[in-house]
């Protein structure tokens, strides 16, 4: 099972900053309103994310930890129309097939935590008692420290913490309703409040894009049927100003999609003859049905069933918002 997992951890686990992603994703799906990411070394010393989720059960643990375990599909339908963020079942069991990682973890109704240890070949778990409060620890030591090929193509300790501050910057971006907590080497280096109302959103917005964007962005809010088109983009006004933050979210996943930035580059063209395309942070809201998101295990891809209307729903959202009074 190790090199089948070792296999599959070349697709989920690049770097760090992938595994930070599937952790914090899987502190999401388990319901966790605040989330500590303690990073040492870029993360190739050590990863600790801390939530506050439901936990998993001592007779749960070594599930979590094998691969294809996940129970958040129950049908063909539930994988067409999954929401949640998690669904492979392959991250833990991927990601300690090239560490050290260990899982500790208490629900709410069990009064002792639990901690798991995959180890050998055949991955055997080991469980021990623990202190924890209710929720989880995932900590992964010495990553890729068995594969030295895969090790060999880490950057330095700034470039990997970089890739995990942004991994981080785009998720608290999808989750205002979530604590972000990063340390680097023990430092702490961002906190992202919850977010409850306008003034706090705009904080949080202001924190990870910067005061300009703010300032400079004007606000989307557009329905049509099953489709919604949300967030900020750069006004007509400050388009020659246009950073590099381009966010885009499909169901609250990233995503980088090619038919999205067609449609927006295509309003900008049509309707201030912009080339570029400006700065957006975006959330798009599409039936799941209408959408697969499993084209890529990295789930950075999305296909739309449906794609010439949502292109062109897209296209009408900016433009509503490209509106002359602004410009
Ligand atoms: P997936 O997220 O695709 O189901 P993972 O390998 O990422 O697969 O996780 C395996 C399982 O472990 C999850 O389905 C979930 O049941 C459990 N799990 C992982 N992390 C957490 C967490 N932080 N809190 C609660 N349960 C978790
Ligand atoms: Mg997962």
């Amino acid at each position: 099972p190790q090199l089948a997992n070792q296999i599959a951890a070349g697709e989920v686990v690049e770097r760090p900053a992938s595994v930070v992603k599937e952790l914090i994703e899987n502190s999401l799906d388990a319901g966790a309103t605040r989330i500590h990411i303690e990073i040492d070394k870029g993360g190739t010393k050590r990863i600790a994310i801390r939530d506050n989720g439901y936990g998993i059960a001592k007779d749960q643990l070594e599930l979590a930890l094998a691969r294809h375990a996940t129970s958040k599909i129950a049908s063909l339908d539930d994988l067409e129309a999954i929401m949640s963020l998690g669904f492979r079942g392959e991250a833990l069991a991927s990601i300690s097939s090239v560490s050290r990682l260990t899982l500790t973890s208490r629900p709410e109704n069990q009064n002792e935590a639990w901690q798991a240890y995959a180890e050998g070949r055949e991955m055997n778990v080991s469980l021990k008692p623990a202190a924890h409060p209710r929720g989880s620890t995932l900590e992964v030591l010495d990553l890729f420290y068995n594969t030295p090929a895969r090790r060999k193509f880490l950057r330095t300790e700034k470039t990997e913490f970089t890739h995990i501050d942004e991994v981080i910057r785009r998720i608290a971006l999808a989750r205002f309703d979530v604590e972000f907590i990063l340390t680097h080497n023990g430092k702490q280096t961002r906190h992202y409040r919850v977010a409850n109302n306008e003034k706090q959103k705009q904080q949080r917005l202001s924190a990870i894009c910067g005061s300009s964007f703010v300032s400079q962005a004007v606000h989307i809010d557009w329905q049509h049927d099953s489709l919604g088109i949300e967030g900020w983009v750069i006004s007509p006004s400050h388009v020659q100003t246009a950073t590099e933050i381009q966010y885009c979210y499909v169901n609250g996943r990233m995503m980088r999609d090619k038919l999205i930035n067609h449609a927006i580059r295509q309003a900008y063209q049509e309707h201030i003859g912009q080339q570029q395309i400006p700065a957006y942070v975006l959330f798009l809201t599409v039936d799941p049905h209408q959408v697969d998101v499993n084209v890529h295990p990295a789930k950075h891809e999305v296909r739309f069933h449906q794609s010439r209307l949502v292109h062109d729903f897209i296209y009408q959202g900016i433009t509503s918002a490209l509106t002359p009074a602004d410009i």
